[in-house]
């Protein structure tokens, strides 16, 4: 076994101690005696050298022993010479200091930590208790009167006090300024040097140094001492302890054992007829009465504030279970809490509840121009002008993203309230510095008013959102007002989604088709597929009165799968029944933005052109130019789509924001001027139809002019070089059935 440090000490005085005992009487034993203190001695320099922050306190306390080593030198220098000893003399101011720098050196290892007050004041309670118990014993044998041997002699046991102190006051410091075993060696040695002072001054001050047993007492205190110096210098204290204000039983009893010293000594005094001096008992007893109940108000203040803490703890936790952290409002699950209470209120009160549904607008552009803590910034700004708006008692909280809940109580009217929603737009609008540069956002902000209590929490909030949903559409930076029309109409919603949804499982969709032709010749060049709807009761539903419904949700992708898997299969039909007349017929399908965006597209035009055995030159998707602007995935989905082989039309142009100048960069083949173009006969709109062909033919697009209704129109189209022309004129959309039985459909063709 590897011995440390302070373990190599302990072997070493165990052997001075042993050689100590074997020792003939006289010069060795003495050498050894004194060995036995020198080493101590050393091993607590040894401390200070290693334990450099408690240097000068080592250095102290390192006195005791050395002191003591010059006593008991003294003492055996006259014995072994023969030489009279006077009581008292150097070797007992030697040992008395020893006793006062320990107890100094003790007291010390407490600096540089927190003192610990409840461990101070125990340790006071139980030394002055001690103190009287001593003195009672030590001094009632003296009744007679003391010599000044005597009284030094009970220097011994009063110094020794000192040391006591100390050592109980570092036992019960919490947490310990020292590590555990070096506290115990520490303290043993002070009780056995107490035991060894006791008896030595019971003596009177005159027992011979060299009796053993008396002397093995001292010779363990100084072991001790080295012992728990070293260990101390080399093992570091525990450090996760907090002072403990409580008073553990075994304090408590102590305490009561030392509040009954008083009682017990006048009892003594009085059973024994002692005459003990009335000074003393008083000084202790006064000592004591201020203690104890220090100790107590100590612990109750202590208990007062920890309980405090643990209540703002407490807090703190619900706090932060029931706010957001980024802008300190209450979130989600808080907000739902509070309105379910002010719902309940309001409904035995008769009153009104009001929610705001503030969603900002552009958000998501400030996250991708200036940084996720640019958009901290701008959420917190926003979230502080929320609050800023509102009047007191009325509570914003955060719902989600860029997404603010307000919960207006009591209800002013709609009109305070539309001017509240408008506040809030003015305030969120102003431009925020943030730390990436100036955010510029609005906010689109939805009122939901319940009345008398009809509806739940859910659903207020839900309402809120809709209104929001769509100040939005409406293209955001504006109120809108949940209402009886807003609440019909999305009832209508939800109803029509379902009719789409089995028209689709049970075949009431059909495609109907209208060809594109070239302008010069008159050739059959593609056909458009269009999407008609018999409905069991309204009959043949046109596509405007479905497809923006079906476009709010996932359903439009359902019909676009269904289209492009009908579209091609009646192509591939066509080809087999007619390979002269349509083996060369592209036909073009109308993909909305949402499907667009969606991942599954490339995948389902596949398929389609997989199970038709269509060539994917032969498909064209049609696109409307508001998709390039608001679909990201736009670009990067078109260009896999044409590295398929598919082409891409670009729909209904002129009535977006593209320019001319843009086409160039646009993942198109081919641009399709909308109606409205050839329909105005002013002069300035053929000259856009002149400028538009053009600029397509210098961009390498093919050019196919919408609405063509009348020969004129189409006769205009072949002077300007438009190649392809659509229209009721040159064909309405039919169904399938009826084209190649009518004989082809060049027979359209005037
Ligand atoms: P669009 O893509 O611009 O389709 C052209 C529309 O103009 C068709 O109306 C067509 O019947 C009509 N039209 C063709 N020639 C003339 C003409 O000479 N004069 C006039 N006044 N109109 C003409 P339709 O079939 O009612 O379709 C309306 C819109 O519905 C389409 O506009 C398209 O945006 C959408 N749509 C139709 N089918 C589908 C489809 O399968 N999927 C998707 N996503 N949208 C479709
Ligand atoms: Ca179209
Ligand atoms: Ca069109």
């Amino acid at each position: 076994m590897r011995l440390d440090a302070a373990g190599r000490y302990l072997l070493v005085a165990a052997v001075l101690l042993g050689c100590y005992w074997l020792a003939p009487a006289g010069a060795p034993r003495a050498a050894f005696q004194v060995a036995i203190s020198v080493s101590s001695m050393l091993a607590v320099l040894a401390a200070a050298a290693w334990d450099r922050p408690r240097r000068l306190t080592w250095l102290i306390f390192a006195t005791a022993p050395g002191l003591s080593a010059v006593g008991d030198g003294f003492m055996a220098w006259h014995q072994l010479r023969g030489l009279p000893v006077d009581y008292p003399n150097l070797a007992d101011a030697c040992w008395l200091t020893g006793n006062l720098t320990a107890a100094t050196g003790l007291a010390l290892l407490q600096r540089g930590k927190r003192v610990d007050a409840a461990g101070l004041l125990d340790s006071a309670v139980v030394t002055v208790g001690g103190a009287l118990v001593l003195w009672v014993a030590l001094f009632t044998p003296f009744q007679g009167g003391l010599d000044l041997a005597e009284t030094v002699g009970l220097l011994y046991p009063l110094t020794t006090i000192t040391m006591l102190a100390a050592a109980i006051w570092l036992v019960t410091s919490v947490p310990a300024p020292l590590e555990g075993r070096a506290t115990a060696a520490l303290t043993a040695g002070v009780l056995l040097g107490l035991v060894g002072n006791v008896i030595y001054g019971a003596s009177g001050g005159t027992l011979d140094p060299q009796h053993r047993w008396f002397e093995t007492f001292y010779l363990l205190m100084y072991a001790g001492w080295g012992f728990g110096a070293v260990r101390a210098a080399t093992v570091a204290a525990r450090q996760d302890m907090t002072p403990t204000w409580a008073i553990s039983p075994v304090r408590l009893v102590t305490m009561y054992a030392s509040l009954l010293v008083v009682p017990g000594v006048l009892f003594l005094d009085h059973a024994r007829d002692l005459r003990l001096p009335l000074l003393p008992i008083a000084v202790v007893s006064t000592l004591l009465s201020f203690l104890v109940p220090a100790r107590l108000w100590l612990s109750t203040r202590q208990l007062r504030v920890s309980t405090r803490q643990r209540d703002a703890y407490r807090d703190d936790l619900e706090h932060q279970a029931a706010h957001d952290p980024l802008t300190d409002l209450p979130n989600r699950a808080y907000i739902r809490e509070l309105l379910g209470a002010l719902m309940h209120r309001a409904r035995r009160g008769g009153e009104e509840v009001a929610v705001l549904f503030v969603d900002l607008d552009f958000f998501k552009r400030v996250n991708d121009r200036l940084g996720h803590a640019a958009g901290d910034e701008v959420l917190q700004t926003a979230a502080r002008r929320i609050r800023g708006a509102l009047r007191q008692g009325d509570i914003v909280g955060r719902q989600g993203g860029d997404e603010f809940v307000v919960l207006i109580d009591p209800v002013p009217g709609p009109a305070e309230l539309v001017e509240i929603a408008e506040r809030i737009l003015d305030t969120v609008g102003a431009p925020i510095m943030t730390a990436g540069g100036r955010a510029v956002i609005s906010a689109s902000v939805g009122i939901a008013l319940a009345r008398d209590g009809q509806i739940d929490a859910e659903q207020l909030l839900q309402d809120a959102d809709l209104a929001a949903y769509r100040a939005k559409s409406h293209g955001g930076g504006r109120v809108e007002m949940f209402d009886d029309a807003l609440r019909t109409g999305l009832q209508a919603r939800a109803r029509l989604e379902d009719e789409i949804r089995h028209g689709l499982a049970t075949g009431e969709f059909e495609l109907h088709y209208q060809p594109v032709f070239e302008v010069a010749g008159g050739r059959l060049h593609s056909y458009e597929a269009l999407i008609r709807w018999h409905h069991p009761e309204r009959g043949l539903v046109p596509p405007d009165q479905f497809i923006p419904t079906a476009e709010e949700s996932l359903l439009i992708c359902e019909i676009g799968r269904w289209v492009l898997a009908e579209a091609t299969r009646q192509l591939a039909v066509w080809t087999r029944q007619d390979p002269a007349g349509h083996g060369g017929v592209t036909m073009a399908v109308n993909i909305s933005a949402r499907h667009l965006a969606s991942r599954t597209l490339l995948e389902e035009v596949g398929r389609a052109l997989a199970d038709s055995g269509i060539p994917p030159a032969r498909l064209t998707l049609e696109i409307t130019e508001t998709v390039l602007l608001d679909e990201p995935a736009a670009d990067t989905h078109l260009s896999d789509l044409r590295a398929l082989g598919v082409s891409v039309s670009l729909d209904d142009f002129g009535t977006g924001y593209t320019s001319i100048g843009q086409l160039q960069k646009l993942q198109v083949d081919t641009l399709k001027i909308d109606q409205s173009f050839l329909r105005s006969g002013e002069e300035a709109g053929q000259q856009l139809v002149q400028l538009m062909v053009t600029a397509a033919h210098a961009f390498g697009l093919d050019v196919v002019a919408e609405g063509v209704e009348t020969q004129e129109q189409l006769d205009r189209l072949g002077r300007i070089g438009c190649e392809l022309a659509q229209g009721y004129y040159l064909g309405r959309p039919r169904p399938a059935r009826d084209i190649l039985v009518t004989g082809g459909v060049s027979a359209a063709n005037g």
